[in-house]
């Protein structure tokens, strides 16, 4: 069998070919990332006017890269759900395009389910597994008991670390520091974290340190950053261009703060799969996954944690973490070989902006 996946659920046109061992045949990638660093954010016509643009050249290419035709394709898979509604439909809208033209079955994807188990593709990991994902929409926490079979312990009740690093990152003007112009607001604030030399010099405080449940909440990380921001920027009179002197360590009190609420989640999940046994308690598995989880920063601290209680941790490669095609791609060639959502009745499917991997196993609770 040979899967052709294709990713259009943000601002990232990504397609792939895997075949039926597993192995990726090609894969082609369109960032819109610069366009929207520019723009101050994505703004999702923009995002939806490059999808367009962009699908049928990344699809040829693909196919161009692997030598094959749509013809050899088994199967297509593609993102329906969670993402920006415009940029879901191109992805959708070309997908069903092929599928008639061609005859092929479609299988629909859930992009956050992708992320969780791409890291399958070059790692033997079986299920049961915990992930932690972190990402620019979402920061979650679920158990992955099967290709299809998510239950969610938490997850963020305002924003996504990636969301904030973004937004930290353009209020302290990093991009006006030329080494950082062409990076994400996480890269360049864990590239200037790893210049602080005095940290400590900003309190930021643990959120929901009383909560015993597997939530988030990022906001007060950010106001807080914002804050010593501003003061510092009244302190030394900064003009409109200008970054503060401690710039690097107000990044690394706020990279240290997400870090430290990420663990101590991640840490009460665990709790919570030994207390309801649902983990075996020597072979727990952590996978990291979302463009967030390229930072060695996090990584090495999450590491530690499973050292710490006994887990095994995974992460993709730092070009599987972010958006890509390939995960679609993989996650299609799961649920193909347990013949699981595979659909030729193509006016069944839709996009979803909205969709949760499942249904919250732990309420609230303080
Ligand atoms: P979602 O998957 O929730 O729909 P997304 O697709 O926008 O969101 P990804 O492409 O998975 O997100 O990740 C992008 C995010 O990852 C950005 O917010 C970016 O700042 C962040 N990021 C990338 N590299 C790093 C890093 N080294 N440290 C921290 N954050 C990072
Ligand atoms: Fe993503």
């Amino acid at each position: 069998a040979l899967i052709f996946g294709i990713e259009t659920s943000c601002d990232d046109t990504g397609c792939a070919i895997i075949d039926s061992e597993g192995t990726l045949l090609s894969e082609s990638l369109h960032c819109q990332s610069l366009i929207h660093l520019r723009n101050g954010g994505i703004i999702p016509d923009v995002a939806q006017d490059l999808h367009r643009r962009f699908i049928e050249p990344t699809v040829e290419e693909t196919l161009n890269k692997a030598e094959v035709s749509m013809n050899d394709i088994t199967a297509l898979a593609v993102t329906l759900q969670p993402g920006l509604p415009l940029s879901l439909a191109v992805g959708m809208k070309y997908a069903k395009h092929l599928s008639r033209k061609f005859n092929k079955p479609l299988i629909p994807i859930h992009h956050m389910e992708a992320h969780a188990l791409v890291a399958r593709m070059q790692q033997s990991i079986t299920f049961p597994y915990l992930t932690l994902l972190i990402s620019g929409g979402h920061c979650l926490l679920a158990l992955v008991q099967g290709v299809n079979k998510f239950k969610l312990l938490g997850e963020s009740i305002d924003s996504a670390p990636g969301e904030v690093f973004d937004k930290v990152a353009r209020k302290m003007k990093l991009r006006n520091v030329s080494e950082y112009s062409q990076m994400s607001g996480g890269q360049a604030i864990e590239t200037a974290a790893s210049k602080a030399t005095n940290p400590h010099i900003f309190k930021l405080p643990l959120p929901m340190a009383d909560y015993k449940d597997c939530n988030f909440s990022f906001n007060g990380l950010k106001t807080g950053t914002f804050l010593h921001l501003h003061k510092k920027e009244k302190e030394h009179n900064i003009e409109a261009d200008e970054l503060i002197p401690e710039v690097n360590d107000l990044c690394a009190a706020l990279l240290m703060a997400v870090t430290r609420h990420l663990v101590h989640r991640t840490q009460r999940a665990m709790e919570f799969c030994k207390t309801r046994e649902l983990l075996s308690e020597h072979e727990g598995k952590l996978v990291v996954s979302g463009g967030v989880a390229c930072n060695n920063f996090i990584f090495k601290n999450l590491t530690i944690l499973c050292d710490d209680t006994g887990y095994k941790i995974f992460r993709p490669p730092p070009k599987l973490c972010t958006d890509n095609g390939v995960m679609i791609a993989w996650n299609g060639l799961e649920k193909w070989r347990e013949r699981l959502d595979i659909v030729r009745d193509l006016s069944s499917l839709d996009i979803k902006a909205v969709s949760p991997l499942g249904e919250n196993l732990i309420p609230n609770v303080k």
